[in-house]
């Protein structure tokens, strides 16, 4: 048989300097470019010196100061005392048969998050996670069963980025021409209950000497963390993925514990608000589809006459129904395709967008909610999730 995993070569890959002096404390990964530039502001150096730096770092993937030939010497080397470029520790990689990368890395304390990249004929998404493990405790996602471990920082929420971006292009030979077309924050952890660290993160994707993305190509995942999206509103608005999963409050407590506290009505006004500083015009509403539990007519019915009742008529959401990922601990099952079916056409016949999301990177347990799936006692998890993956292909030391 075939292995539809291919192996990869390690030399090829950016390097990181992941073991470093103690006393260089700042990791420049952890700034968007106003960050950057009060940072370099500090060591008595001018704005488009972070500029220039910036780019060193995010466009070329550069983690050595002397790599960077267009900074004075003086400053490459007060750089060299007091800062460092340190990506993440990968502990495995898995490139799927249809060419999905799933990416495990080392956030230190037995914790591991992974970056899932899907390619695609007119894109490349990769998907980032913003903290080991997530306090909402969704019912149908593996991470939610973890329980929540922290936070991760913005140098940590990019670092998935940084590499992943300067790894392919090495890899697929690019010459320097961008991979990674978008970002969704659709990875372990509620990136919305992860604030402060996640918008400088959302920045530096957006910025013109960083990754150059568009708000529209960048896009937040949330259960519903209603205060914070319209924070987001005003701070730094990309695209809106709402994690809906019922169409109604009774059904939702109990799929998606923050319903409770913020419920169906008030979400929805929420997106409204949001709406008026999305980059698009649309919210697009993911729905797991639960067999037995939320995927019965009845249930599209109630999730029209919910979209109806708002936006005067126009179309302002989209919806995205998802197969469900089982996994035991669950005590839910994914439901038939006849029925996933069926219920997209109930929404498409009333006018709603939808689509199916296609299943990517199964041969390497790639897809939503089965990242870093498998760890219940956290307990040196990463080296036990190292082992327990079915092909590791690489381990970086
Ligand atoms: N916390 C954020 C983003 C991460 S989850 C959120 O909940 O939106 C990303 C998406 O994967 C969410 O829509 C989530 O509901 C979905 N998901 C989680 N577990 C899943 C599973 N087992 N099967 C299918 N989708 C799942
Ligand atoms: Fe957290 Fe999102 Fe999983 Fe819910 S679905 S537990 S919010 S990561």
């Amino acid at each position: 048989m075939v292995c539809p995993v291919q192996a990869v070569p390690a030399a090829e890959e950016p390097r990181a300097a992941w073991h470093r002096p103690a006393d260089m404390n700042t990791n420049l990964l952890d700034f968007d470019l106003d960050g950057l530039a009060a940072y370099c502001e500090q060591l008595g150096e001018k704005r488009f010196r972070a500029t220039q730096l910036f780019r060193w770092i995010h466009q070329r993937g550069a983690s050595d100061f002397d790599q960077m030939s267009d900074l004075a010497k003086s400053l490459r080397e007060k750089l060299k005392a007091c800062a460092h470029i340190t990506a993440l520790p990968v502990l495995t990689e898995h490139v799927s048969a249809d060419g999905t990368v799933k990416w495990l890395f080392d956030v230190g304390g037995g914790d591991a998050v992974e970056a899932v990249f899907i390619p695609e004929d007119d894109r490349g998404t990769l998907c980032v996670s913003s903290q080991a493990g997530c306090a909402v405790g969704c019912r149908f996602c593996s991470t939610g069963h973890q329980g929540f471990s922290r936070n991760l920082s913005t140098g940590e929420i990019l670092a998935q980025l940084w590499y992943a971006e300067h790894a392919l292009r090495k890899r697929l030979g690019t010459g320097g021409e961008r991979v990674i077309s978008n970002v969704v924050m659709m990875g372990m952890g509620e990136p919305l209950q992860n604030y402060t660290a996640l918008v400088p993160a959302l920045r530096a994707m957006l910025d013109d000497h960083g990754y150059g993305l568009s708000r529209r190509r960048v896009t937040v995942s949330t259960s519903g963390v209603v205060p914070m999206i319209d924070r987001l509103s005003q701070d730094c608005a990309v695209a809106m993925a709402v994690s809906l999963h019922a169409p109604n409050d009774e059904l939702r407590d109990p799929l998606v514990p923050l319903n409770r506290k913020y419920p169906i009505h008030e979400l929805l006004d929420a997106c409204e608000r949001y709406l008026e500083f999305a980059p698009r015009d649309f919210i697009t509403f993911e729905y797991c589809m639960l067999d037995g539990v939320n995927d019965q007519p009845e249930h599209a019915r109630q999730l029209i006459e919910l979209v109806r009742a708002r936006g005067d008529g126009r179309s302002w959401c989209k919806f995205n129904l998802i197969p469900f990922n089982p996994f035991p601990a669950s005590g839910l099952l994914r439901s038939p395709a006849a029925r996933v079916t069926e219920f997209a056409s109930l929404l498409s016949n009333a006018g709603i967008v939808t689509t199916v999301r296609k299943t990517r990177g199964d041969d390497i347990d790639a897809a939503c909610g089965q990242l870093a799936g498998d760890v219940k006692d956290r307990t040196r998890a990463a080296e036990r999730m190292a082992r327990q993956r079915t092909i590791v292909l690489k381990q970086v030391p």
